[in-house]
């Protein structure tokens, strides 16, 4: 514990912000290039306008690969909507665990983390995440 237990500043907040967007980003980027990589020329134009889950159900791509470029970055994914949900609603950057503020230094390396470092190891310990 000490004094870094403390709420994050607009600034830093805004900061996470745009690491957890970027991302994702990334990891939309790298779905993309996957999907190519797999499936081919053909469905370029298809491939190039999803952007998040709902595209890529709408862009009805063979359901196997799609299952499968997801399955590897959904976990990701998932965190980063929780992260981005938590901002939103104010909440974001206490442990769910414990309660107390996550270090800014934590979130910087982990914006999309839900526990502090205490926490999350004794989590790991007893295998809950
Ligand atoms: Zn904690």
């Amino acid at each position: 514990m000490g004094r870094d237990r403390r709420p994050l500043k607009p600034e830093e907040l805004q900061e996470l912000r745009d690491r957890l967007l970027k991302r994702r980003d990334e990891l939309w980027d790298e779905i993309r290039q996957d999907l190519f990589n797999r499936l081919g020329d053909e469905y370029q134009g298809v491939i190039q306008t999803i952007k998040d889950e709902e595209d890529l159900a709408k862009a009805d791509l063979d359901s196997d690969t799609v299952i499968e470029v997801l399955k590897a970055r959904k976990k990701e994914l998932e965190s980063i909507a929780q992260a981005l949900w938590r901002m939103d609603r104010g909440e974001y950057g206490k442990c769910l665990e414990c309660g107390r503020w996550i270090r800014f230094k934590r979130l910087q390396v982990a914006p999309w983390a839900s526990y502090c470092r205490d926490c999350k190891a004794k989590l790991e310990q007893v295998g809950r995440v």
